[in-house]
């Protein structure tokens, strides 16, 4: 059996956000990060709507960027305090995937959290709250996705929760939102988009339901984000539609090893963090060359190419390499500044972690531990993937 899975309601322009005055319900618990969202007026907005429908309104403020464990569990204590029957996130990727997590355990209190790291093993939501999520950024998607990140940082390891309970009720996709995002962050994050759609078009778990939300995706994707990056706010508005397209298609369809190298090496290196994003837009024209050796990866690339109007494989990896040029993105690993030594006595380590990577197991080419090691050392130093 195959599943397909959406909100039920995904609203979408400008000024949406003021469709939080028709939401029905008692109590809505709003989770929030770091402060732009309150300093740009919007955390006011949806307070002020949420009380013109009637609803009583409580804070969760300050949730960090890769939110943690404590801080889940933190808000699921608010939550069975306070007992919503809404609970509304607001911002980048981080406070919705929050308080995705914050759900579960608010709905169930003695769920471990182990247990919520078994893809598809969630208790059944909604026995006590519903979810809406108004994204501030366009890329991960989350708002409209069965995914969420929680970082374990007395481990040290991100857990990618998985599960079709938590892909929320609402989503309102407001573009004066993203209107508020840095160029850099534009960038990332529509690289990090692109990604979702291309890899979701040639996972091995496509389906009919998936192909024309990651096509669209990945057209509008390629027309818009560089003038989205230039400022451009008619661009940037159809970037956050894009973005929303491309989740959707993700959620169901799933990802590759684009994904699974950018989450094992995002906090790798001693240099600092890679962010996801600009590590995807690093490394998805080399997983397209790696991936298009099979003769099925190689047929849905083309279909991309065809898509763009673009003659072929090559040509699709050459106009990705030129948007990186365009968006400021480095072409290798090196040039990104990660120290040769460093990343010669951590290739090992990072190619079977990444081939461990829940990500992997819908790429379409199974990558070998040789395999992995080359891909890694071609995109460090910037050489051609003929293998
Ligand atoms: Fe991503």
């Amino acid at each position: 059996m195959a599943r397909f899975t959406l909100p039920r309601d995904i609203y979408f322009g400008k000024g949406t956000i003021d469709e939080l005055k028709n939401l029905k319900g008692k109590k809505a618990i709003v989770v929030v990060g770091g402060g732009s969202m309150k300093r740009f007026g919007f955390l006011d907005k949806v307070v002020e709507n949420l009380n013109a429908a009637g609803i009583e309104t409580k804070l969760f403020e300050g949730v960090e960027p890769d939110p943690s464990v404590e801080t889940v569990m933190k808000g699921a204590a608010v939550m069975r305090e306070f007992e919503p029957d809404w609970i509304v996130a607001i911002g980048g990727g981080s406070p919705i995937d929050a308080a995705k997590a914050m759900w579960a355990f608010y709905e169930y209190p003695d769920v471990k959290f182990e247990d919520l790291c078994v893809p598809f093993g969630f208790p059944t939501l909604r026995q006590k709250a519903r979810f809406l999520a108004i994204p501030s950024t366009s890329g991960t998607a989350t708002e409209v996705t069965a995914f969420s990140v929680i970082t374990d940082y007395q481990k040290g390891i991100k857990y990618p929760l998985a599960d079709f309970n938590i892909t929320p009720d609402v989503a309102i996709v407001d573009p004066d939102l993203a209107e508020t995002m840095p160029p850099k962050l534009v960038a990332h994050t529509g690289m990090d988009a692109l990604t979702h759609a291309i890899e979701a078009y040639v996972s091995t778990v496509h389906s009919p339901f998936t192909d024309p939300l990651a096509i669209k995706a990945i057209q509008m994707v390629m027309q818009y984000l560089p003038a989205s990056f230039d400022g451009c706010m008619a661009a940037r508005e159809q970037m956050h539609y894009a973005q929303c397209l491309a989740g959707m298609a993700f959620s169901n369809a799933l990802l590759g090893i684009v994904h699974s190298m950018a989450h094992k090496t995002g906090a790798a290196f001693s240099t600092g963090h890679i962010p996801h994003g600009c590590a995807n837009a690093i490394y998805l024209p080399y997983v397209i060359k790696y991936n298009a050796k099979v003769m099925d990866a190689a047929k849905r690339y083309e279909d991309i190419a065809n898509a763009l109007g673009l003659d072929g494989v090559e040509a699709l990896c050459h106009r990705i390499d030129e948007y990186n040029v365009k968006l400021g993105i480095p072409k290798t690993l090196k040039d990104f500044g990660i120290v040769e030594a460093e990343f010669k006595e951590k290739l090992s380590a990072i190619a079977e972690n990444a081939i461990g990577d829940a990500c992997t197991g819908s790429n379409p080419r199974v990558p070998t531990q040789e395999e992995m090691e080359k891909l890694f050392t071609a995109i460090y130093y910037g050489e051609e993937v003929d293998f």
